[in-house]
């Protein structure tokens, strides 16, 4: 029972998501939650019985991809 599939880390520190639902919405196993923190900002869960190790999510994210794709010409 050692499943090993890489569930994506969607964010470590809560600058690092703007609780967009990018990745809610993209994800096709609808593993994604997004749960209200104690001031009501919905933040992403990924249930890991559901995900399947795609990183679709991470690929949406504007956040993640900002870095990449901040050289507009
Ligand atoms: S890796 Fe794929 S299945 Fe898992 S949470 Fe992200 S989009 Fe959903
Ligand atoms: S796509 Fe990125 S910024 Fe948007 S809710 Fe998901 S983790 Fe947060």
């Amino acid at each position: 029972m050692n499943e090993k599939k890489s569930i994506p880390v969607l964010y470590s520190r809560r600058e690092e998501c703007c609780g967009c639902t990018a990745c809610y919405a993209i994800c096709p196993r609808g593993a994604i939650s997004m749960m209200p923190d104690e001031e009501g900002f919905k933040y992403p869960q990924i249930d890991k019985k559901k995900c399947i190790g795609c990183g679709m999510c991470i690929k949406t994210c504007p956040i993640k991809n900002a870095k990449r794709n901040s050289r507009i010409d």
